[in-house]
């Protein structure tokens, strides 16, 4: 097994309802990577992320993040590990501002309120949110909504974001301006881990690439090479 994985995935199996979604999945998610999990309809890629967050527990196998089991793990430990932008972000937020959801998660910790002040103004500035900190956060417009999710699973200052469809309804400029600002948060260190259907982003910004085929794993390695071999996302039901 690779010392350098954040994520060690083994022998999972997930059921939803009566059938089997995941035949015994083994996956290593390399730190300080940007791995995409790639896949046609009903592949499992959902399913996945959700068993690392300990949504969906296995009946079988087993996933740890860094030491945790995340089925096991209490909301707060796993927050502080690894943080989720699951699909529709905004049924997630919870509170009547921008500030106050970015400062939610450090309230509960009990941060004092200069901390939460310098902090949640670092991510407004990152994600572009300055001038929105007062507003409520159903107000935002789409890519500003999944720009506050991103922040809002960072401020606890995870070592590793998850996301499903990150870009999802967002024209290729926004989606590529998404991609770079995981990109950069990569740079610095955060591993990152995004479900997505669109191959092109997955070509121009993933370092490593998990192909899903029918509940198990196709092929997984750096991306440039499995986009260098013939016909292997067309053997998963993709199109390139
Ligand atoms: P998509 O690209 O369409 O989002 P996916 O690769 O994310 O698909 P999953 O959403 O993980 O795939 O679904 C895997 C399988 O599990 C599918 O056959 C799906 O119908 C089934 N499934 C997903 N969620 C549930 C659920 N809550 N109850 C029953 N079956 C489910």
């Amino acid at each position: 097994r690779s010392p350098a994985s954040v994520i060690r995935v083994r022998n999972l199996t997930v059921k939803r309802g009566r059938s089997e979604v995941l035949h015994g999945i083994d996956l290593d998610i390399p730190a300080g990577s940007l791995t995409a999990i790639v896949g046609a309809n009903g592949a499992g890629k959902t399913t996945l992320i959700q068993s690392l967050a300990g949504v969906v527990p296995p009946p079988k196998g087993r996933v740890t993040i860094g030491d945790l089991d995340p089925g096991r793990a209490s909301p707060r430990d796993l927050t502080a590990r690894i943080g989720f932008v699951f699909q529709n972000p905004e049924h997630q937020f919870i509170a009547h501002t921008v500030f106050d959801e970015l400062a939610h998660g450090l309230r509960l910790r009990g941060v004092s309120d200069a901390d939460i002040a310098d902090r949640v103004g670092e991510m407004l500035t990152r994600f572009g949110l300055e001038h929105k900190a007062d507003v409520h956060p159903f107000l935002l417009s789409g890519g500003e909504k999944r720009r506050l999710s991103v922040g809002t699973a960072l401020i606890t200052r995870p070592g590793v974001l998850a996301l499903d469809e990150p870009t999802f309804g967002q024209d290729r400029a926004r989606a590529d301006e998404l991609l770079r600002l995981l990109g950069d948060l990569r740079t610095e260190g955060t591993t990152i881990l995004i479900v997505t259907h669109d191959l092109q982003l997955v070509a121009d910004h993933a370092t490593h690439t998990v192909i899903l085929a029918d509940g198990r794993i196709h092929a997984t390695g750096r991306t440039a090479s499995l986009f260098a071999t013939p016909g292997l996302f067309e053997g998963a039901g993709l199109r390139l």
